[in-house]
């Protein structure tokens, strides 16, 4: 006899089975034994949290041969419940829209859904992946969407819910999919691990149930991996032997080490996601992802829908998102993405790499340094003529020339923290040293105080060993060392 994976082996057979979706369970045996079942539902989560589980057990409640009508409580055992737990149903159609994308295939639908179901009470479609449907496709569903024949119902599922045009959503009863949480996959993966025989130390289970990232069948087909390889037990080094490295995780670690400025420890992440087969390539983008991930949830406030974070994750991401800004964000972003651009064509693609991850970790700094040139720059002498006056980024400074490490401009500090207008500092400014024309020259006691005593600044200073350089007026002088 084959093997029968965990995931369909395991697979919810009624509304009570399924895990973490409690609240869609209850909804949808109401308004069953409530006689009210919409003639179209519309299923969004990511994958492995129970939409197709979900789609079928409906299917099965709707078409139990056992009952006289529609039930909350399908039998499990007769012949349509049987066939459409196998996804097989003469009446029960499921489509995966990723390879049925085409009008034709919609037209089609339509045309077959004109006939009454060959057995059961309702004939009902269940359309995966239905974002990728094509533009002429979605039009061809939405006339039979809005007014079905009566035996047909519609079971719409999707990973991607702002792909599917407005139209097509409105016209369905919509259902979110939350992502189901460590406890309850580490729940269901224990009453599996019984059934199946298998004993298995918790430790090996909760770092299953973390690697799952919120999706139960990710979770049951790591446990596959991993009953494949121990046999009837599942003991703690098993985890260090088999499980993959979860790369999201390294990455979550990396930032970590990141945010503490530490290059060091996020330096040894980068050496065990690589040790662990990622390719530089794809650690970028791994690392890119994880960004966007936490500047939204910077910008957009923890609780964004923009995100897909298991609300597990979500509490220490959002605190960790606090502790970049706006600025910052884009910097690295832009930054990693160049780099990622030009790894593939270098030799030196693990150096250009690790000097990212350095740079990453001390990109305050970098903000640091341009806050500084800023408020020198704004901080001109008065006595010169207006148009010799620079205007605000209009000639770069020698420092701030971008070098070839530095692929993608540092983010001026200005934005989150504007200079005090030129103006102001007219009347303020009276102590010129000529005697030291490289030394602060044009900056008045009182600014040098002001900008010297603010932490940031003062910590650039000591970075860079120097002093405050108006590096604008003095460009025959070697510039102070820049940040690489
Ligand atoms: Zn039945």
């Amino acid at each position: 006899m084959s093997y029968t994976v965990l995931a369909r082996k395991y697979r919810s057979k009624t509304f009570d089975d399924l895990v973490g979706q409690e609240a869609i369970a209850t909804t949808l045996k109401n308004a069953i034994t409530s006689d009210r079942v919409h003639h179209g539902y519309l299923f969004t989560g990511t994958r492995g949290v129970g939409k197709t589980s979900s789609a079928r057990v409906l299917a099965k409640a709707l078409n139990c041969l056992e009952s006289d009508g529609p039930t909350a409580k399908p039998c499990c055992a007769c012949e349509s419940c049987l066939r459409v737990a196998e996804g097989e149903d003469i009446d029960v159609i499921e489509i995966d829209a990723a390879s049925n994308t085409g009008v034709d295939n919609i037209r089609d639908l339509r045309d077959n859904a004109a006939y009454r179901p060959a057995r059961s009470r309702f004939k009902i479609y269940i359309i995966d992946e239905v974002h990728m449907l094509s533009t002429g496709a979605f039009n061809a569903l939405l006339k039979t969407l809005e007014e079905p024949p009566d035996h047909v119902k519609f079971i719409l599922a999707t990973t991607e819910i702002h792909k599917v045009p407005a139209t097509i959503v409105s016209r369905c009863q919509r259902f979110d999919f939350r992502s189901i949480g460590v406890e309850d996959i580490a729940g269901h993966l224990t009453s599996v691990l019984k059934k199946e025989n298998v004993e298995a130390d918790e430790t090996v289970v909760r770092r299953v149930a973390r690697l799952a990232n919120g999706s139960m069948r990710d979770g049951l087909s790591l446990l596959d991996q991993l009953l494949s390889y121990g046999g009837g037990r599942l003991a703690p080094e098993i985890i260090e032997e088999v499980l993959p490295a979860a790369h999201d995780e390294t990455v979550a670690r990396m930032m970590a080490h990141v945010a503490d400025e530490d290059a060091a420890a996020a330096l040894a992440c980068v050496e065990e996601s690589l040790g662990a087969g990622q390719t530089i390539d794809r650690f970028c983008e791994s690392v890119i992802t994880h960004l966007r991930t936490l500047m939204l949830l910077n910008l957009c406030g923890a609780d964004t829908e923009m995100v897909d974070v298991p609300v597990a994750a979500r509490d220490e991401m959002a605190s960790l998102s606090a502790r970049f800004d706006g600025a910052t964000y884009t910097y690295m972003i832009s930054m990693l993405e160049e780099v990622r651009r030009s790894v593939r064509s270098s030799n030196a693609s693990r150096a250009l790499l690790d000097a990212a991850v350095v740079r990453l970790a001390l990109s305050r700094n970098f903000s640091q340094i341009d806050a500084l040139l800023d408020q020198i720059e704004s901080a001109a002498p008065s006595d010169a003529p207006a148009a010799a006056q620079p205007k605000p980024n209009a000639t770069p400074a020698v420092a701030r020339k971008p070098t070839p490490a530095e692929p993608a401009k540092a983010p001026r500090a200005s934005a989150r923290r504007p200079a005090a207008p030129a103006r102001n500092r007219e009347t303020a400014q009276p102590s010129r040293q000529p005697s030291r024309p490289r030394a602060t020259s044009g900056v008045s006691s009182a600014d040098k105080s002001r900008i010297g005593g603010d932490p940031r600044v003062q910590k650039a200073i000591e970075l860079f060993d120097g002093s405050l350089y108006n590096v604008e007026r003095t460009p025959q002088t070697t510039p102070p060392p820049s940040d690489d």
